[in-house]
């Protein structure tokens, strides 16, 4: 391990806590059962991420237990194994330089449709607001290589989704900082469910691609002043 760089180490402390206090918003939301569920976020200017231990329960995470990865998920600082799905984020930061943040869970609706491998169809305003149109489906991906990270990369990048849902597995967001990728993977999850109850009732209808359009631009530009949203 080379370790930190002495330069990071205030941000590197900074995140160690912000991705600590995230997790707490996982079981909060009610998106994780036992440990299936993480966030990490990158270190601006470096090729390094932060993310939670491996099976850790998330009572016991705090800021001191996070680990600190480079971009091909190796470990740089930490006492315990990153989680198993940190290859993935590695892949994401390492091809998409916009991205400053990655969750993954198995939430319930999110993952019901991922299990169908139906795409969350742009229903709602709120879809068109966050997401940008349909919520795509990734590929089916084995955990061991980098076929998950790939996949989520090459659905998001012809998408204007920050949500993936991978076929059979479960949805990944992605975010400008940590706190946006968690605020997406709630999104995710409340969308999945009100689009399945819509469905009970009948076809959901959906929107027109030009007010998708607008709604998107608007909300991305306007009302959500970048970040801060
Ligand atoms: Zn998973």
């Amino acid at each position: 391990m080379t370790g930190v760089p002495a330069e990071l180490r205030s941000q590197v402390e900074a995140l160690k806590a912000e991705v600590a206090a995230l997790h707490a918003e996982l079981p909060r939301n009610n998106l994780v059962v036992w440990t299936a569920g993480n966030v990490s976020a990158r270190v601006a200017g470096a090729d390094l991420l932060v993310i939670k231990p491996s099976g850790v329960s998330y009572d016991e995470l705090t800021a001191d237990s996070m680990v600190v990865c480079d971009l091909d998920g190796n470990l740089v600082e930490g006492t315990r194994s990153p989680s198993s799905d940190t290859a993935a984020h590695a892949y994401v930061y390492k091809h998409m330089p916009h991205v400053g943040g990655v969750v993954h869970t198995h939430s319930d609706y999110a993952t019901a449709w991922a299990a169908r491998r139906e795409p969350i169809p742009c229903v709602l305003t709120m879809i068109a607001d966050e997401f940008g149109g349909d919520i795509p489906i990734g590929p089916f991906a084995l955990i061991g290589d980098d076929s998950i990270g790939r996949g989520i990369v090459e659905t998001l990048t012809n998408s204007r989704s920050r949500a993936v849902l991978m076929a059979n597995h479960g949805p990944f967001t992605i975010g400008s900082d940590a706190r946006d990728a968690v605020k997406a993977a709630v999104m995710v999850e409340d969308v999945a469910r009100t689009v399945h109850l819509s469905r009970q009732l009948g076809q959901p209808v959906p929107i027109a691609p030009s007010d998708i359009d607008r709604l998107f631009d608007r909300y991305q530009n306007v009302y959500g002043q970048g970040s801060s949203k």
